[in-house]
């Protein structure tokens, strides 16, 4: 008997297992998809760490994961998943499954806690529970693992967490089988007897092949056992795990040369015996979507491809797909995402966001996901990105990877392409379209802003509402011009919307003469035009500045006198009404800009409008 030690879970986790534990049925499949997610997790780290401190790799030779199901002596089923990752030290078995460090799992807490169980389940399938997930299935769970031996852990020493359903504490304790694992992580699942579907490994492979095939750059063996039928003198020996674990074993493969074998042996000796053949599959020997040709991928594989890699449960809301030469050589394929929500921190904290999801690959080898700060533009920072370069070398480090040509030169493609996809999805699906401007409609004003080199496209993604139509590019703002008219009218009022904007007394004379307006409500919106100023030789003119001219005006000179006229007629009123607003306004005139309101207050001509005047009392001095 080994001492263990008894910890209480922090209260959001018990918050947490009880949601698991009530939750529905029907999701219950994701616990395997995220015990491989993290198998996968830990590999890759262990990859990386190896790149500066080979040590890491000693204990266990191969990168994998295996999968076994089986029944035990006490006759519960077990899902075994092993890997060969990282591993984790005591300590970090008690932090990392102790408590929530997870960033997503608050948010899923909150939301699943205000919802009722049917809102659950669904969450659950959207978000998962990371390794809690486990408990879906399982009534109680045993984590052993050996940490990767490095200079931080010279000898590590195998352990085990434990934790049952229904407890309120887990475990931790040495493993008493000593250091069996040479390396990783090996995560035991007592099923629950409700679960014992998952006990079959058919239903373990496709799982497998539906969720995860995407989630593992590493191979995933499963065992299974088959009968064969051997000739009965011949004494046949079970091929051991390792030996058959090292050929990669296509599933239809086997299928095949298993008849041929059969019918061969047959034909030599009639007289057969069955026998139980231990045996490793490879379950995704499937080559990486990327390489493959984009007319074999399906829309489901390059959805579950994306949420697998880039950790989102949302679908994508568009890809790109495609292969090129960087002009040095270079050869690469990549598929470009446009997530289907921008991340929250986009505009309020610009290096959260920077390029983190770019992730290059080289030869099919994940290298890095962190291509420079400045990889992309800000405009288009929030693409999600998997390139695979072909002729670079494989141990290439990050540092090394800036001094070379490269990456400046993917950059500049992906870019392109970047901009090259919106404008298609602009031109070819309206639909599509206007989800993409409900998400990024902001961003393209801001690209138009920045991105000088890429103005002119950027500017056709922009749209705005006007009081005339929701949505109208520049362009087709210019082509829906009036006659004589020769200015872009905007109105613009921050924070307010388009419905608000369009009732305002600056645009009723305009819209009783049938000019559009856009309204321009976004603070982005008033920037963007404060930096364009003109657009194909037309001004912008803000209808809430005085002096304004519509371009119709029927003899300006012949308006400007009988403007004269009454300014005289009415002196004594005009006169007596600046005395009484003295300190609040310039000037009081006469104006025929109004059609239904007795009287408006505009911003000087050469004054600063009453949007930006707000936006500079309120910034700090
Ligand atoms: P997440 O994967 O989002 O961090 P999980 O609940 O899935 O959340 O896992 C929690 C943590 O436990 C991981 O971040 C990792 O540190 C650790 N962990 C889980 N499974 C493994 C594993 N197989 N090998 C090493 N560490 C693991
Ligand atoms: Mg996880």
């Amino acid at each position: 008997e080994v001492p263990k030690e008894k910890h209480d879970y922090q209260s959001d986790v018990a918050r947490l297992r009880k949601i698991v534990i009530n939750s529905l049925y029907s999701n219950r499949d994701v616990f395997l998809r995220e015990l491989i997610s993290n198998a996968n997790d830990a590999l890759e780290k262990l990859r990386l760490t190896a790149l500066k401190e080979p040590e890491v790799l000693t204990g266990a030779e191969e990168l994998n994961i295996t999968i076994q199901a089986f029944k035990d002596d006490d006759g519960h089923g077990r899902i075994v998943i092993r890997d060969t990752g990282i591993g984790m030290t005591p300590e970090e078995l008690t932090k990392n499954l102790g408590t929530l460090a997870k960033s997503g799992t608050s948010e899923f807490l909150a939301r699943a806690e205000s919802t009722d169980t049917t809102g659950t389940g669904n969450l659950i399938g959207a978000f998962g529970l990371g390794f809690y997930s486990s408990f879906l299935v399982a009534d109680r769970v045993y984590v052993s693992s050996l940490a990767a031996k490095s200079s931080q852990t010279p000898e590590p020493a195998q352990y085990i967490f434990s934790s049952s359903a229904d407890e309120s504490s887990f475990e931790t304790y040495p493993d008493p089988r000593g250091n069996t694992l040479g390396r990783g992580t090996e995560i035991t699942l007592i099923l629950r007897d409700d679960a014992l579907e998952y006990f079959d490994t058919h239903k373990i492979a496709d799982l497998v092949n539906k969720h995860s095939s995407f989630s593992s750059q590493f191979p995933i063996y499963l065992f299974t056992q088959r009968t064969e039928h051997v000739p009965d003198e011949e004494t046949v020996e079970e091929s051991p795990a390792e030996e058959t674990l090292e050929k990669e074993v296509d599933e239809d493969e086997a299928v095949v040369e298993d008849v041929d074998e059969a019918e061969e042996t047959e034909i030599k000796e009639p007289k057969m015996k069955e026998v139980v053949v231990d045996e490793w599959i490879h379950l995704n020997s499937q080559p990486p979507i990327w390489v493959r040709d984009p007319k074999t991928v399906t829309d489901e594989e390059y959805e579950l491809f994306y949420q697998a890699t880039f950790k989102d449960y949302e679908k994508p809301l568009a890809w790109h797909h495609f292969s090129g030469d960087t002009g040095s050589g270079t050869s690469f394929r990549a598929i470009i995402y446009i997530p289907s929500k921008l991340d929250d921190a986009y505009w309020t904290n610009p290096l959260a966001t920077s390029s983190k999801d770019l992730r290059l690959m080289v030869k099919r080898t994940f290298i890095t996901s962190d291509l420079g700060e400045d990889a992309l533009p800000k405009w288009a920072n929030w693409v999600k990105v998997v390139v695979d370069a072909e002729d670079l070398p494989l141990n290439v480090s990050r540092e090394q990877l800036q001094s070379t040509k490269f990456l400046k030169q993917i950059r500049q493609i992906l870019l392109k392409h970047i901009l090259q996809m919106l404008t298609r999805i602009m031109e070819e699906d309206s639909e599509k379209f206007e989800e993409v401007q409900k998400v990024y409609g902001n961003v393209f004003k801001l690209g138009a802003v920045e991105d000088k080199r890429n103005r002119d496209k950027m500017v056709a993604l922009v749209r705005f509402h006007t009081n005339q139509r929701n949505s109208t590019s520049l362009d087709e703002y210019l082509a829906n011009k009036k006659k004589g008219q020769n200015q872009i009218f905007y109105l613009a009022d921050m924070g307010k919307t388009p419905e608000f904007l369009a009732n305002s007394v600056f645009i009723e004379k305009l819209d009783a003469r049938g000019y559009e307006v856009l309204l321009l409500g976004d603070p982005l919106d008033e920037i963007f035009v404060q930096n364009m100023r003109v657009w194909k030789k037309v001004q912008f003119q803000d209808v809430a500045k005085a002096g304004l001219k519509f371009g119709d005006e029927a003899d300006p000179e012949e308006e400007k006198q009988e403007l004269e006229v009454l300014t005289e007629k009415f002196r004594p009123l005009l006169d007596w009404l600046k005395g009484q607003a003295e300190e609040v306004v310039r000037d009081v005139v006469i104006s025929n800009r109004l059609v239904t309101s007795s009287c408006a207050v505009v911003a000087d001509m050469f004054g600063y409008t009453a949007n930006i005047e707000r936006m500079m009392s309120s910034a700090p001095a």
